[in-house]
């Protein structure tokens, strides 16, 4: 029988690959939770394409459907502007969020999707999943799947998936409109 791995999921279409890679040497458990997608409606619609991949995959997925956006939001105001520092709280607060979930499912080890994009700092998710990860006294499963970029948004078009055109907060959404 295959040891069970959690994957925090931060939005369906990084999920692919993470899956495609892990399936065969790990029963996979999706975990969804990301309050740091705004607004709501654009929540919904990477609720959806989630929900759509791993119906699609077959693997299993727990929601945490909670949309904490006002906790995220007092996290990350103070340091919006500073990119790196945001993400960091960012990245810690889903993290431990799946840590508390896998640790209390009786799951001992868990990654994220988030290695799938070129748009995050993969060194920065590294060091937080590890430090929560022994805090709970999990493991932690480092991976770099960026070089599947091209592939995966080619499955996307054709599974007619919804994109997003942003990372997830407000924030990111106002960089790649280049609004200061
Ligand atoms: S850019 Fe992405 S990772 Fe960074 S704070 Fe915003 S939602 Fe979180």
């Amino acid at each position: 029988m295959k040891e069970k791995i959690l994957i925090h999921v931060c939005c369906g279409i990084c999920a692919i690959k993470t899956i495609e890679f892990l399936r065969a040497e790990y029963q996979i458990v999706g975990y969804w939770y990301n309050p740091n997608i705004q607004p709501y409606a654009e929540y919904r619609m990477r609720v959806q394409t989630a929900g759509y991949v791993f119906q699609r995959s077959g693997e299993k997925i727990e929601w945490n459907l909670n949309y904490d956006v006002i906790d995220w939001l007092n996290l990350t105001l103070s340091v919006a502007k500073d990119k790196a520092r945001r993400c960091a709280i960012c990245y810690e607060m889903r993290l431990e969020a799946a840590a508390q979930f896998a640790r209390n499912a009786g799951i001992k080890i868990f990654t994220t999707t988030m290695f799938s994009s070129i748009h995050q700092d993969i060194e920065t998710i590294k060091k937080k999943g590890v430090s929560i990860a022994k805090k709970h006294n999990l493991q932690f499963l480092p991976l770099d799947l960026r070089q599947y970029q091209q592939e995966t948004k080619n499955i996307a078009l054709k599974w007619h998936l919804y994109r997003q055109r942003y990372c997830g907060c407000l924030f990111s959404e106002l960089e790649r409109e280049n609004i200061k």
